[in-house]
């Protein structure tokens, strides 16, 4: 009973953070974020995905496999983008870090979390045969679309470390 009582309670603080975010629509915006999520092969078959109305550019990723990407990173980005942005979130629900509720692209979390998230997105994508450097591409986009001097710094750190982690 304790366990039922503490997923509900979880999922009602989902349901409640979501709303606060902008509302869910459905459509074809959604469409496109679930067929990225194919591209992504079984993991990303597993996961429950979301579309916020939101201009900012970033997305979110929850503990149930509930992931949510804003109208603003979708209007932005390129399917594949898209895709990359799975497979950072991958990264956070796969790694089973400590981290806040809700793990963001440009969100609250600490630096070395992001990284490693990115790291292990990179390796989804390579894994599906898509270019790691999407997820520098789409972190670009997060950059430019962000006003504070401090996350945009944190992000460019994020590009220099997957570049080089490639060899690039
Ligand atoms: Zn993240």
């Amino acid at each position: 009973m304790l366990l039922t009582g503490c997923a509900l309670s979880a999922e009602q603080s989902r349901i409640s953070w979501a709303q606060r975010q902008g509302p869910e629509i459905t459509d074809e915006r959604l469409q496109r974020v679930k067929l990225a999520g194919q591209m992504l092969g079984a993991q990303g078959a597993g996961l429950t995905y979301h579309v916020l109305q939101n201009g900012s550019v970033t997305a979110y990723s929850w503990p149930s496999g509930d992931v949510y990407v804003s109208s603003g990173l979708i209007d932005r980005a390129s399917d594949a983008e898209i895709a990359a942005a799975i497979a950072h979130e991958l990264g956070h629900l796969m790694k089973e870090l400590p981290k806040p509720a809700a793990a963001g692209l440009g969100g609250p979390s600490a630096l070395q979390v992001e990284m490693e998230a990115d790291a292990y997105g990179a390796s989804i994508l390579q894994k599906q045969g898509l270019k790691d450097s999407l997820l520098i591409s789409l972190l670009q986009k997060v950059a430019d679309a962000t006003a504070s001097s401090q996350c945009r710094g944190d992000i460019a750190e994020r590009i220099h470390t997957l570049e080089a982690s490639a060899g690039r």
